[in-house]
């Protein structure tokens, strides 16, 4: 799309290099911080401030302040007990402070010479010995006071505070910052805010960069300030103008019509004697085990009013864990496959995949309809088979993990894709699954799935050029999961309640975290806890008298072993399943009753969501322990602790992913959707929600009164970034 060019100046920080001159080494540092254009330099914003413009008196200065004090040196000398440091008195006329530097130079020796007046800047701290500061930043004083706060900037090893500052400032000078707001737009933001007077774009930017001392930094801090408002409503205006642009650009696409022909046109009322002959889709639903819920038949109805348009649908399917969303993507797949066209169904582990391999074949076959499976793990001739039968066209759907993108794929006729767990992809995976329909420039149908609800705010931002449907009921017949917070310590108590499960002919699943990322340390955890459980449970029984099996289950197993050991878990031969994150998502087996997380702190909320979701899929009632420790530290963080009495007292998946929202930001959310470059970087969807609903209803009307000027501001604030958010 053509951008007016008058915003994207030249590359040119540190511009004293020539284009013949290799990069300067302060160049090479604001790349890496993706400081390429003005307008880049100019948006990078403060961290935080530090108020240098004023003196403290030590003696008003309480413990834990950050001050700055005007002080003249009484002593200093180098200590080397209990280690070496600088230690240095220094007296501002109202008391005394202690100095200390672990690591210093000569030259700063002599700064800090006996005699010298210094300012120095930190934190004060008590202590018996009288006020002292740690490392504080010093220079000799004289010279006047700044008189604007000073701002500290994000930066990278190599580039400090006072160049970076330099660069920066150079490009907010550079910068091009006419307004890009239609002129009603500001009318209708500061109604919505309630912030006059208007701060352009330029104001506000020079504000951030120097604000002068008499603001509140608490506003700063927060983003609540008019400035902060304007670069907010700015960025989140970008956003949704983009995501319009790739909304409209994907109308324009074409893709297979699927459409269902009615059931009524097959079945003549008033010719019952004729041979009926339903639609695939009618004929599963007649099929199926059980009935569909209500919530499953509306969100079946837009995929199929999605499928029989020419436009390709990018839906995405939201449910919480356990309300039935692989049916939907198997009705999905009958509309597809009757229409003559291929669908593929992709899933994020080799576990998962296979479980809904197994299960649409089971609801599938029976129909008529020939599934292929495609995996990393196949045998050489296994593979050339499955691939042949979906070059062919043999294979009217095709499940399978990454194996599905692959190069060597190639589909006859794929119209419909879906993507199961949708946020464990990337972009680049779910444009390779886009690209596998060749025919007529034609696009296929895209369906993604997800366990995590997205909150409003987020559907409203990163997704809103997506359509969401949501399952928003469970299956009836489900007991709600009971969940237990239960001490590390009591954990003999845990194993009871296993054997007790056991008796009963149930199933038990007991989960062991990641530790510190490290895969070996995370499998030796697991390793010992299967052992530790299996000696425990060496003599338990099951009601049809076997002993009792203890499996394992890690993300280090050959694949075949894997395969074996789910499988026996699932056709319950094993009682007790350990196993790292790998049964994370949507592992279904009814008969599991009990989930035992073990470091359930150091699980993220929607984690626990997801794995609490492993139990519960039955008509048993079923529970779910936390069990906790506090390792070394005397009791669990305040962040752990919210986190597990949020899941003790919430089941509803939608309330859950809203407080890790809050708890996390939507890093958990947006997954691999989107580089980080492309996320936001100065609003907060928790909070900035009015500024959302202002952006979301100006961007159509910018783009389509003011096409220059919605681009120029998409150009300012995304550069190349744009294309990121159409996947
Ligand atoms: P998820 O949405 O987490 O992927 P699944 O599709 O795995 O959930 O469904 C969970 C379980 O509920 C499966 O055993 C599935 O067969 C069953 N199920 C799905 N829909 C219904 C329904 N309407 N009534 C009863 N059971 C259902
Ligand atoms: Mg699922």
């Amino acid at each position: 799309m053509p951008h007016s060019t008058a915003t994207i100046a030249p590359a040119r920080p540190g511009s004293k290099a020539s284009a013949s001159n290799p990069k300067t080494a302060t160049q090479k540092a604001l790349e890496k911080l993706g400081l390429k254009r003005d307008i880049d330099l100019a948006l990078h914003l403060p961290l935080r401030y530090e108020d240098e413009t004023r003196i403290t008196k030590l003696r008003d200065a309480r413990e834990g302040d950050t001050v700055q004090i005007e002080a003249r040196v009484t002593d200093c000398e180098v200590s080397f007990r209990p280690r070496r440091q600088l230690i240095v008195t220094v007296d501002d006329g109202s008391d005394t402070c202690t100095l200390r530097f672990f690591s210093f130079y000569p030259s700063q020796q002599k700064t800090l010479a006996v005699g010298q007046r210094i300012l120095a800047r930190g934190e004060v701290k008590g202590g018996f010995v009288g006020r002292t500061m740690l490392h504080p930043a010093f220079r000799s004083a004289g010279g006047d006071l700044p008189t604007a706060l000073t701002p500290i900037y994000p930066t990278v090893a190599g580039l400090s505070q006072h160049v970076l500052r330099k660069e920066v400032l150079a490009g907010l000078a550079r910068a091009e910052l006419s307004d890009t707001f239609a002129p009603g737009d500001l009318d209708a933001l500061n109604k919505h805010t309630g912030h006059q007077p208007l701060w352009t774009l330029r104001q506000a930017l020079s504000f951030l960069h120097h604000p002068t001392p008499d603001v509140s930094l608490e506003t700063l801090q927060d983003h609540s300030h008019p400035a902060w408002q304007r670069l907010k409503a700015e960025e989140l205006l970008a956003q949704q103008i983009s995501q319009l642009q790739s909304r409209r650009e994907r109308a324009m696409l074409r893709a297979p019509v699927l459409a269902m022909v009615a059931p009524e046109v097959f079945n003549p009322p008033n010719e019952p004697e004729q041979p009926v002959l339903l639609p695939l889709y009618s004929e599963l639903i007649a099929t199926l085990p059980f009935t569909l819920t209500a919530a499953q038949h509306r969100v079946c109805a837009e995929i199929a009013s999605d499928l029989a348009r020419q436009v390709p649908m990018h839906r995405l399917l939201q449910g919480d864990v356990g309300s039935g969303k692989t049916v939907v993507a198997a009705l999905a797949a009958t509309i597809c496959i009757d229409a003559g066209w291929q669908c593929a169904l992709m899933a994020p582990t080799e576990i998962l995949a296979e479980q809904h391999f197994r299960k649409l074949i089971g609801w599938l076959e029976p129909l008529g309809i020939t599934t292929a499976w495609l995996t990393g793990n196949q045998k050489a001739k296994e593979r050339r088979e499955a691939l042949a039968m979906v070059e062919n066209g043999e294979a009217q759907l095709v499940v399978g993990t990454h194996a599905v993108i692959q190069e060597k794929v190639h589909f006859k006729n794929l119209a419909l894709a879906v993507i199961d767990e949708q946020h464990r992809f990337g972009v680049a995976q779910r444009l390779a699954l886009r690209n596998k329909l060749t025919h007529d420039g034609m696009e296929p149908h895209m369906l993604m799935m997800t366990a995590t609800p997205i909150p409003r705010t987020l559907a409203m931002s990163y997704y809103a050029d997506l359509d969401v449907s949501t399952i928003d009921e469970l299956p009836p017949g489900r007991t709600p999961i009971i969940t237990k917070l239960v001490n590390e310590a009591r954990r003999d108590e845990v194993v009871e309640r296993i054997r007790a499960q056991i008796a009963q002919g149930r199933q038990v699943y007991w989960v062991c975290p990641l530790i510190e990322d490290s895969e070996m340390l995370d499998l030796s955890n697991a390793t010992q806890t299967h052992s530790d459980l299996s000696l425990a449970l060496q003599h338990e029984r099951r009601p049809n008298g076997e002993l009792a099996q203890v499996g394992l289950l890690h993300s280090r197993m050959p694949a075949d072993e894997k395969k074996t050991v789910m499988a026996a878990f699932k056709e319950g031969h094993m009682a007790v399943l350990v196993s790292t994150t790998v049964i994370e998502v949507g592992v279904d087996v009814p008969n599991a009753s009990l989930m035992v997380i073990e470091h359930a702190e150091r699980f993220g909320l929607s984690q626990l969501h997801q794995l609490r979701g492993r139990v519960g899929r039955g008509a048993a009632a079923s529970a779910c322990v936390l069990l906790y420790s506090s390792g070394d530290a005397p009791r669990l963080s305040e962040s752990a602790r919210a986190r597990l009495r949020a899941m003790s007292e919430i089941n509803d998946g939608f309330e859950i992913a809203r407080r890790d929202l809050d708890i996390r930001g939507p890093g958990e959310f947006l997954g691999a959707r989107q580089s980080g470059e492309a996320m936001l970087r100065f609003a907060d969807l928790n909070h900035d929600a009015a500024l959302l609903e202002w952006a979301r209803r100006e961007a159509p009307m910018l783009l389509d009164q003011h096409p220059a000027l919605a681009a120029k501001h998409v150009a300012r604030w995304l550069g190349g970034k744009s294309e990121f958010l159409k996947a």
